[in-house]
């Protein structure tokens, strides 16, 4: 079965790369099946307004409950199982490579990507009690909408389902990887020619010795986390450091 994707928004043209590339092909090879949705078609005025001002004052616009709560019965239905519900939200728990791998063993994952100064917070309790939600952030800054958000969460969890990727061992060395990677991120890549520029590709490379080759991108992968990440390296632990490690 294919993992089920919905996304809610008021901007469904947003959606469109997931029409290319890796996503575009998993869609075709009936991986994947995303569904999109315009959040007005459960509004009922002519105007087919989703926001209101805040209660308690202050600038921007919030979004009423109602459109959501209608477009979210919609969509869940009275299907036996229900979607992992996920609002991003810059106040959310972080979204990471661990969060990414956990939503691509979900079966079904509805986004409700939000507009203005986000969606009135009844809706996320209401739904806390009966579905699994998840707020979740990004990054540390501010998009203009959730839709954005959304793009990145669905291929970063989209390129870890089976049949995605053609190789799916580089998913294991990526940055990030649980395992030997967890809180490092990966060092530099090289491929032909053997001098570019005057620039050399490190002989080690060239070496066919994979134990070095293997000690080499570990070396690079911790000098690198250490020079763009020092908070990932300290999260790692001693006791995730062999020997050799200590060393670098
Ligand atoms: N007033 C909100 C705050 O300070 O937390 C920011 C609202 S933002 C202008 C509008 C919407 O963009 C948010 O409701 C969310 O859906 C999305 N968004 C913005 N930044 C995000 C981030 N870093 N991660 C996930 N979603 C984000």
């Amino acid at each position: 079965l294919p993992m089920r994707v919905d996304i809610i928004s008021i901007f469904p043209e947003y959606f469109a790369p997931l029409d290319v590339s890796l996503i575009g092909k998993a869609r075709r090879k009936g991986i994947l099946d995303i569904r999109v949705h315009q959040l007005r078609d459960w509004t009922h005025d002519v105007h087919r307004t989703v926001d209101d001002t805040p209660y308690g004052g202050g600038p921007g616009m919030v979004m009423k409950p109602e459109p959501w709560s209608e477009a979210i019965d919609a969509v869940v239905g009275d299907a036996e199982a229900v979607p992992r519900l996920v609002v991003p939200t810059p106040s959310g728990r972080p979204f990471t490579q661990e969060v990414a791998l956990e939503y691509a063993k979900e079966p079904w994952l509805l986004f409700a990507p939000a507009r203005y100064e986000g969606i009135d917070a009844r809706v996320v309790a209401e739904y806390g009690s009966r579905l699994r939600v998840d707020e979740v952030g990004i990054g540390d800054y501010v998009l203009a909408g959730g839709e954005a958000a959304v793009l990145v969460i669905v291929e970063a969890v989209g390129r870890l389902l089976p049949g995605v990727l053609g190789n799916a061992g580089s998913v294991a060395d990526d940055s990030f990887a649980p395992g030997a990677m967890a809180s490092l991120v990966e060092g530099p890549v090289y491929t032909k020619p053997p001098v570019w520029r005057g620039h050399e590709v490190p002989p080690i490379l060239l070496s066919g010795n994979h134990g070095a080759i293997a000690r080499w991108r570990r070396d690079e992968a911790l000098r690198r986390t250490a020079a763009t990440r020092p908070e990932l390296l300290a999260r790692l632990g001693r006791q995730n450091l062999d020997k050799r490690d200590l060393e670098v």
